[in-house]
């Protein structure tokens, strides 16, 4: 039987909008492999309990830049002072095995990716208003004020390209946000040409005679 190629999904949203929650809960649902994660490389430091080789790789500019020249990435950005890429090794094994993937990157990389595979399903989650962004950006303990003014002016500069996405979920009830997404990576899986591959037989059965 012909292995169907699994189906490559990017979330992207300004921090502050709950994304790393919904992608946590997804994952979780989603546990039995059928829905990958894709661990990205990055050049920034490990935030308190992050773990090498599952949140991200965490390595060197040095490295980071040498992982360029070969052409290691499938896309790559510069965020904040830093970089965060998407290795080629980190996505092609899982898609090949037919399990979806979910790359959660920014603005930039989604347009990198739609580019190179248009039919990659690009989502976009935002924060259901103004203030809500800005108390989410607050109780991060662990960043000073500066940061979060930063961040502030950075998730403008995100939300600023929501219109690139294919698909937009506002995140102001977590469970309904959540439902959203699990309904774009169900349609996502039902699409014609997929299913054509899936039910070859029926088809033949059916069209036979
Ligand atoms: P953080 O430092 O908070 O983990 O992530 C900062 C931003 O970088 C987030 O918007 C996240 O989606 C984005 N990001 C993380 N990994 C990648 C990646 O591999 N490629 C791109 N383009 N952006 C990424």
């Amino acid at each position: 039987m012909t292995q169907i190629t699994g189906n490559l999904f990017i979330l992207a949203a300004p921090s502050g909008a709950g994304k790393s929650s919904l992608i946590r809960a997804l994952l979780t649902k989603h546990h039995h492999g059928d829905l990958c994660p894709s661990v990205s490389h990055t050049t920034r430091a490990p935030r308190p309990g992050e773990v090498d080789g599952e949140h991200y790789h965490f390595v060197s500019k040095a490295e980071f830049e040498a992982m360029i020249e070969r052409g290691d990435f499938f896309e790559w950005a510069k965020v904040f002072d830093n970089y965060y890429g998407t290795s080629k090794a980190a996505i092609d094994q899982t898609l090949e095995q037919g399990k979806d993937v979910l790359l959660d990157i920014d603005w930039q990389g989604a347009r990198q990716v739609k580019a190179q595979r248009p039919d990659t399903a690009t989502i976009f989650i935002a924060p259901p208003s103004a203030e809500a962004l800005r108390e989410r950006l607050k109780n991060r303990q662990q960043d000073s004020d500066e940061v979060i003014e930063q961040r502030m002016t950075k998730a403008k500069a995100e939300i600023s390209h929501y219109d690139e996405f294919d698909y937009i979920v506002v995140n102001d009830d977590f469970d309904t946000a959540l439902k959203d997404i699990e309904h774009i990576v169900f349609g996502q899986r039902l699409r014609g040409h997929q299913q054509r591959q899936r039910h070859r037989t029926l088809f033949e059965a059916l069209l036979g005679g």
